[in-house]
């Protein structure tokens, strides 16, 4: 069967969903088609940890989360908040007051892009602490509480920028619950996390009553007539005729490039995250994103640790891990959780499925989390157990996007999205659709086109690689 398709849209992830609602809702085109294989969000954008942070200090990228949140937040107002999006910040932590300078300049390079004032403080008096969202906790707010237009409760937008606090004692009196021997602490702002679910649906259900649709197959070839997109091939044996085409196919965008004979400049990191029932009640459902910002050592008694450095295998579990644990409260499905997340393997890899994780993932989260929340100890015994989810972050070698056109006509990209895809999405769809519509372009678009690594050598973009570049 042969059909015609105005667009077709390669994954229906937050990439692809987010492009296909610029195109549709924003821009009225008709007859936009997203073709996925799985159901909506089911690969990667469903499984990470849905944050959002302004906090970027690399201009390009700065300029387009920051453009991205805006428009996080104009969909906020518009649907009710329906994604539940808050403003709670980031808090990033150490307990070395070495790392404090560190802390500080990177502030000022943000605040200089125009992230907001760095507050610095030495004793609590002029901090203000988060404001909780709405009256109930997260999820359990009826839907549609607040009336269209309104500036949903907890978004603060008149918070930016960061407070860099110097005072323990204030540490310990606003998160009780943090280790004794944090020295300060930076709460950035403009950060926060949502639904994405939530978010996906509404944008589906928006994209719909505009008449774009959904179809669910896996797209097997492109065909082209002088470098030129003429159709997209289903596994089903469908045919859409199309002279557009976006690939946002998230971690298989390698095997989406090579349908246009193009080699797709990324790497796949794998990142999981655990997902505990905090019976104990251990970290507070208000609590904000919480960042340990020092290398860690993993939490163990005396014996425990004997043994372990005792063996081969296991020596490695007595070393410090590095930089970069986190967690922060979900209420999702009438369940109070928290998301335990450290990226402590940082080796590039192919996408295989199904995802496989390190068999003691859990234990060394758990572990290194009870070095800045003493109380998780109380979850040791039942660590082994806990389940882990998560997925590729699909990377270039300089940790931006992938957006524009592809070199053959008709063809574009809206991926690489990396660790930052939701907080990127609607940024991504709206410079994917200008580049299909021929709207002006932001300032950003440049630094994200898919020929600025033409003429780099393997090697070259394997030097340009670093783990901690746009990453916590
Ligand atoms: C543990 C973890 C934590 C994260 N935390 C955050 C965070 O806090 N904030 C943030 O902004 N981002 C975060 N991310 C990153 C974010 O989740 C990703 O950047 C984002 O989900 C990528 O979306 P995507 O649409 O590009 O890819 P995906 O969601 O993977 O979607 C790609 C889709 O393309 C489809 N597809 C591919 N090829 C074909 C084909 N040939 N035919 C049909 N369909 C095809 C797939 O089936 C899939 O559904 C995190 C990721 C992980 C794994």
């Amino acid at each position: 069967m042969s059909t015609k398709a105005e667009i077709v849209i390669c994954g229906a992830g937050i990439a692809g969903v987010a492009a296909a609602y610029h195109l549709v809702v924003r821009h009225g085109v008709r007859n936009v088609v997203l073709v996925d294989e799985r159901p909506p969000l089911s690969l990667t954008s469903a499984y990470g940890t849905e944050a959002y942070r302004n906090w970027w200090p690399d201009a390009p990228m700065f300029r387009f989360i920051s453009r991205s949140i805006d428009l996080l937040e104009e969909l906020a107002a518009e649907s009710g908040n329906v994604a539940r999006m808050n403003r709670r910040g980031y808090v990033f932590l150490t307990g070395d007051r070495r790392r404090i300078p560190g802390l500080e300049k990177e502030a000022e390079a943000v605040s200089g892009l125009g992230g907001g004032a760095l507050r610095v403080h030495r004793d609590g008096e002029s901090y203000v602490p988060s404001r909780p969202e709405g009256l109930q906790p997260e999820g359990l707010q009826p839907e549609g509480l607040r009336p269209e237009g309104l500036q949903p409760e907890g978004l603060q937008p008149d918070l930016t920028g960061a407070d860099l606090v110097l005072d323990p004692e204030t540490i310990a009196r606003l998160f009780p619950f943090l280790t004794d021997d944090a020295v300060a602490m930076m709460h950035v702002r403009r950060c926060g996390w949502m639904d994405v679910p939530s978010l996906g649906r509404w944008m589906l259900g928006r994209i719909a009553s505009r008449g774009g649709s959904i179809v669910r197959d896996r797209i097997t070839n492109l065909d082209t007539t002088n470098n030129r997109i003429t159709g997209v091939r289903l596994e089903s044996g469908s045919v859409l005729e199309t002279g557009k085409l976006v690939l946002a196919a998230g971690p298989l965008a390698r095997e989406a490039g090579r349908m246009l004979d193009l080699d797709v400049p990324v790497f796949m990191e794998l990142h999981g995250k655990i997902i505990v029932e905090d019976a104990a009640g251990i970290l507070p459902p208000d609590a904000p994103m919480m960042i340990w910002t020092d290398p860690v050592d993993l939490v163990w008694d005396e014996a425990e640790k004997r043994r372990l450095s005792a063996g081969a295998d296991t020596r490695y579990l007595t070393q410090p891990f590095p930089a970069g644990l986190h967690i922060r409260p979900r209420f999702r499905d009438g369940k109070q959780t928290f998301l335990g997340i450290w990226t402590y393997d940082v080796a590039p890899r192919e996408a295989v499925f199904p995802l496989t994780f390190d068999p003691a993932y859990p234990v060394i989260v758990l572990r290194g989390l009870a070095r800045m929340i003493p109380g998780m100890r109380v979850y040791f015994d039942t660590a082994d157990a806990l389940p882990v989810d998560g997925g590729y972050y699909c990377k270039t070698p300089d940790n931006r996007p992938l957006i524009g056109p592809l070199p053959v006509e008709g063809a574009y990209i809206a991926g690489a999205l990396s660790g930052y895809g939701v907080m990127g999405s609607q940024a991504a769809g709206e410079l994917v659709a200008a580049h299909l519509t021929g709207e002006t372009l932001p300032d950003y678009a440049e630094a994200f086109s898919f020929d600025r690594f033409d003429g780099l050598s393997a090697g070259d973009m394997d030097g340009m690689r670093d783990a901690t570049r746009g990453q916590l």
